[in-house]
């Protein structure tokens, strides 16, 4: 198998300054983050870290802009939308090259990162440009004790958009879209192994005119991202990660009261009824994209199978087959399906857990241990189908966050209910059958704040988010509007 090298990068990959302030400036320090390639672990480019003093400036110039009185806050919702409408467009006119530098860092599948870092940031902009456009900013409501109440909807202030590595672009766009559309400015924290997109996004904003001091984008790793998420002059918090950060964030905001919209981890339940038809031709990809889609690294990801006990080796055999026929290689190669881990620590973690699954006397259908053949440097492992653990396993109930299935038996509908919600987080999951009547009665059923009937893919015009241990809050939809607005109510006594 030959690698893919990254020659033809268009960008200019050696970053000197930070997009602070709308603005690109010199940085406080000489500090440096070096991107790897997931694939080659060949440096791909850098950029300059940001430290404490360069946070402070984005803070000081993102509170002026908020607090102008003539300024972005003020305007008119339809006039910030022509802007937010601008920047989709220059967002999606680099689609190309941000989906390959994302692929290239992160080893996201370059068909993959074409068919959602491509489409789901640009279409994001424009969703919240549409709503906010079409919102009152204010309406009358019947009074109760009073004669009438004017309802005021109002940006909340300067946001910290904390994100992760694994979908960078789009989840920095379920922070920026809608906090831009609303009115407030905000300061981007993108993970530092995924930090060339968060360049190419900058330079799309600098090209749509959003004005002076309302977005900057601050690389940095989590010491920086506390300071950001404690710092006086921000207002709200919007976090994407972890369950571990999510709970570090949750305690610094709780001691601020602080705003705090928390997108964290999963373990999520794909549920195939006993009806499902199960032919890969008519599934295949669905079902992959349910519980495998970028190497396992999603946060809703089917990654429990529940299989009914009369069909649990059918279950078995269809996904060995589907895993065993996904390529495994380089993320640029169209032909991958599954490319490599985005770290070493990554593909540590997943390595170790799937020695966990083994000790823990689950038999190893596909994969295992070692490295993919042909594969011996790039974050890779091998992807692994695990057969005959129940849902207690370790690897049933933590997040391992890569190629990892785990087969999980179980009685009847109700049964795959209870085991679907035994979990401490509730994020996503899918339902799979030919009867949606029963299809719906479960995924009513399941404690979760997402769930698909023969797909998973979120959508962004309904709430997206997690409860138990995934999270608080809601992305996408008007709520995910609405999380980027305070409300002002004025009693009227005539
Ligand atoms: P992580 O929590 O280590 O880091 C996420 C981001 O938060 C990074 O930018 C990091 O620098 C920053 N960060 C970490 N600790 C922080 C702290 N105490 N204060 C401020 N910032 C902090 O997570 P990760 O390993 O980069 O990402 C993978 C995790 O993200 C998985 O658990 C995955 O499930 C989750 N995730 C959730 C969603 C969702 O929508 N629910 C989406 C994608 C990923």
């Amino acid at each position: 198998m030959s690698l893919t090298m990254p020659t033809n990068l268009s960008t200019d990959v050696d970053h000197t300054d930070l997009f602070i302030g709308g603005a690109w400036q010199k940085p406080a320090s000489a500090r440096r983050i070096t991107v790897r390639s997931a694939t080659t672990e060949e440096i791909i480019g850098s950029v300059p870290e940001a430290t404490e003093a360069d946070v402070d400036r984005a803070v000081a110039a993102a509170r002026r802009a908020f607090d102008d009185p003539q300024g972005w806050s003020t305007w008119d919702p339809a006039e910030r939308a022509a802007v937010v409408e601008k920047l989709a467009d220059e967002v999606q006119a680099r689609a190309d090259e941000t989906v390959r530098v994302i692929s290239m860092q992160n080893g996201m599948p370059i068909t993959i990162a074409r068919a959602l870092e491509a489409p789901y940031p640009a279409a994001t902009l424009r969703f919240y440009a549409d709503l906010a456009r079409k919102q009152a900013v204010e309406e009358e409501r019947p009074g109760i004790f009073v004669a009438r109440t004017t309802v005021r909807r109002m940006p909340i202030g300067v946001v910290a958009g904390i994100v992760p590595w694994n979908v960078p672009q789009s989840l920095t766009m379920t922070k920026l879209a809608p906090a831009l559309a609303a009115g407030n400015t905000i300061i981007l924290k993108p993970s530092p192994e995924t930090v060339l997109d968060a360049f190419i996004l900058a330079d799309a904003i600098e090209a749509a005119g959003v004005p002076e001091g309302v977005v900057s984008i601050l690389p940095g790793g989590r010491d920086l991202g506390a300071y950001i998420v404690s710092h006086p002059g921000v207002d709200k918090v919007a976090f994407t990660g972890s369950t571990t950060g999510g709970r570090a964030v949750a305690k610094a905001c709780a001691e601020l009261l602080r705003p705090v919209s928390l997108e964290l981890g999963g373990k999520s339940a794909a549920i195939i009824l006993d009806d499902a038809d199960l032919d890969l031709e008519k599934m295949g990809q669905s079902f992959f994209a349910s519980t495998l889609a970028n190497n396992g690294q999603v946060c809703f990801l089917g990654t429990r199978v529940l299989a009914p006990r009369r069909r649990y080796d059918e279950v078995v055999d269809v996904l060995a087959t589907l895993m065993r026929f996904s390529p495994v290689g380089d993320p640029l190669d169209d032909a991958t399906l599954i490319g490599p881990m985005a770290s070493k620590n990554q593909q540590e973690r997943v390595a170790n857990y799937i020695e966990i699954g083994k000790s823990e006397g689950g038999r190893v259908v596909v994969g295992g241990s070692g490295r993919p053949d042909g594969w011996d440097r790039g974050h890779f492992v091998r992807p692994t189908l695990f057969a005959g653990l129940d849902n207690t396993a370790r690897i049933a109930q933590e997040e391992i966050f890569g190629p990892v299935l785990t087969v999980i038996g179980y009685d009847d509908d109700a049964d795959a209910i209870r085991i679907a919600s035994d979990s401490d987080y509730g994020l996503g999951g899918s339902v799979w059958s030919t009867d949606d009547d029963r299809a719906m009665a479960v995924a009513r059923g399941v404690q979760t704040g997402t769930i698909g009937i023969n797909g998973y893919i979120p959508d962004i015009g309904a709430p997206f988010g997690g409860v138990k241990q995934s999270g608080y809050g809601k992305e996408f939809g008007a709520e995910g509007l609405a999380a980027y607005q305070q409300v002002k109510s004025i009693y009227h006594f005539a």
